[in-house]
């Protein structure tokens, strides 16, 4: 409606031509409908025996993933509220690593049943408040069954790793990728006021199509995908020390067009004796220094490269900066921009540069580095799909060992946490008042989606499961949930699935804000797209858009 009307009948423009505008409860409904909609895209995908999606971009590039944030993000995804599902799974993403799916099935049903309240007439701030507490009841509920460990225990650890990889296309070779990603994550833990702290950013991760995923590895130190430059360079240095440098070495070409005048041969061979003098010169720099590795951002003129060689020194040109940074803390070298100032004090240290074939290429890999707090992952597998959603996988798994080094406790998986919560909720509720009790409760019941959509995709009964699970629960069996191979409501911790605190709470946090942020809209306003700007700015009056104060 771009118009409302006036007493006098004549109609007051408010909104430009072409806007929409959806009030009350339609403009709930339609919201709340987007985001059930994004929630059972992703519902088919959760847990072990969850689905996989492919997605087809513009351009016709074919991604097969079961992760929830990689799903929405290929996903050309245009209405606002749906969009703010696409937004919660990327913060989980951020914040913990993992329980993308999950986030946005919670947040789905959470609105679903906020729906069926609507309609039974209970106003959406009660609705809000009883979700707000009944989420409070589920974290605390969270933090009184979680286990505290031991952060450096990597039995646990890889034990977290696995439950996280069960879901997905890498979970035949857990046990072995486990046992990696903990090293990995172990490898660059620091310890700041007695608390354990891990940069992900310091798990450099490279993957490579082809071998299979048993070749996957984890290389002490920095891999680059780059060649050592020359031929007659040695491939394999070790006691390394190693220069990086950020300026070429090449002769600078003028600015200007400048013309040489020569008239004799003797002219062009001083003129050539002059260049490679010069070259020679920084060349010479280099060995000085004392380095025997030269990592260069810029490019290297061949007849440094001859000189480099005939020196000794294994050169690599063209590095990536990132990379450069990571040496850099890695072995403790300083990288220059002037090759004037390179002295021994900037060289790094590492026991070994080797140039190594994989597959077709070759790549120079830095290990033994002085301050090993960066190490790469070496990611392989049968296709180029295969690889990139190994990477996926194995980007949730160092984030949930990561969650637990930095917070040390853990709860069963299988959905016995939401379980749990769901009972003690429901106890809780009886005593609340009656229209809160109906939100509470039917908080209760979207928690119990985890365990009851884990059977259903695993083609059990869902409403047997429903039943037994209650009763163990009931029963004060904490940690009963769906173990979804074999299909039977066991104890979760017995059977090693076990998932970080950090990540299930984060899930009813985000979940429970973004259901209570769409809830509050009564009123959906949007302007038309402008795709290109017809005529000069400030052409037309636009009917006159923009006068909120007459809303
Ligand atoms: P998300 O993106 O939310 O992490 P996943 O597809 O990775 O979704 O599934 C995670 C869920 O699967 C968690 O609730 C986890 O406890 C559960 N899960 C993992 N392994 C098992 C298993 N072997 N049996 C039952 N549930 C499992
Ligand atoms: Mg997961």
């Amino acid at each position: 409606m771009a118009y409302l009307p006036q007493a006098s009948g004549q109609p007051i423009l408010i909104l430009k031509e072409g806007s929409t505008r959806d009030k009350g409860k339609g403009a709930q409904s339609k919201n709340i409908q987007a985001a059930e909609i994004i929630a059972n895209i992703l519902k088919s995908s959760l847990g072990p025996r969850g689905m996989d999606k492919m997605l087809v971009d513009g351009l016709g590039d074919v991604t097969i993933t079961n992760d929830g944030a990689a799903m929405l993000k290929e996903m050309d995804i245009e209405h606002p509220a749906a969009k703010m599902m696409v937004e919660i799974a990327k913060a989980q993403d951020n914040e913990v690593g993992d329980g993308t799916t999950s986030v946005v099935v919670i947040a789905g049903t959470l609105l679903k049943k906020a729906q069926e309240l609507i309609d039974k007439d209970v106003h959406p701030t009660i609705i809000i408040q009883g979700y707000k507490q009944a989420a409070d009841k589920a974290l605390e509920t969270y933090n009184d069954i979680a286990i505290k460990i031991d952060p450096t225990d990597k039995e646990w650890l890889k034990k977290i790793a696995g439950t996280s990889m069960n879901s997905k296309m890498v979970s035949g070779h857990k046990h072995y990728l486990s046992e990696l990603i903990v090293d990995a994550v172990l490898a660059v833990s620091t310890t700041v006021d007695g608390k354990h702290k891990v940069d992900i950013d310091d798990i450099k991760v490279e993957k490579k199509p082809g071998g299979s995923m048993k070749d996957t590895q984890v290389v002490q130190g920095i891999v680059l995908d780059k060649e050592v430059v020359h031929s007659g360079m040695p491939k394999n240095i070790s006691k390394a020390k190693i220069a990086l440098l950020n300026a070429a070495m090449e002769i600078e070409k003028t600015e200007f067009d400048a013309r040489i005048n020569i008239s004799s041969p003797e002219q062009i061979k001083q003129f050539m004796e002059e260049e490679n003098r010069l070259l020679k010169d920084m060349v010479d720099k280099v060995t000085n220094a004392g380095a025997n590795v030269l990592i260069c951002q810029k490019g290297i003129d061949d007849t440094a490269q001859h000189y480099l060689a005939r020196s000794n020194i294994l050169a690599i040109r063209r590095s990536k900066q990132s990379d450069m940074e990571k040496i850099a803390k890695a072995t403790g070298a300083r990288i220059v921009t002037n090759l004037d100032d390179l002295s021994k004090e900037d060289l790094g240290n590492a026991d070994t540069v080797e140039e190594r074939k994989v597959e077709e290429d070759k790549w120079v890999f830095v290990e033994g580095a002085k301050d090993a707090k960066s190490v790469t992952m070496l990611i392989r597998g049968g296709s180029e799909r295969v690889v990139d959603e190994a990477e996926r996988s194995i980007h949730d798994a160092l984030c949930v060992v990561r969650d637990v080094v930095e917070n040390p406790a853990i709860v069963g998986g299988g959905g016995a946490p939401e379980a749990e919560a769901a009972a003690r909720i429901r106890e809780w509720a009886s005593k609340l008042a009656g229209r809160e009790q109906l939100a509470a409760t039917s908080f209760a019941d979207v928690l119990e989606t985890i365990p009851l959509t884990l059977a259903e995709n695993s083609g059990l009964d869902v409403i047997d499961i429903g039943v037994k699970i209650r009763a163990k629960h009931k029963k004060g069996n904490v940690w009963a949930g769906v173990e979804c191979t074999k299909g039977s409501v066991s104890d979760m911790l017995e059977l090693n699935i076990v998932e970080p605190l950090a990540v299930k709470e984060q899930i009813i946090k985000s979940a429970t804000e973004a259901t209570s942020m769409i809830l509050r809209i009564d009123d959906v306003i949007a302007s038309t797209k402008t795709s290109a700007p017809a005529g000069p700015p400030g052409g037309g009056m636009g009917g006159m858009g923009g006068m909120p104060g007459m809303m």
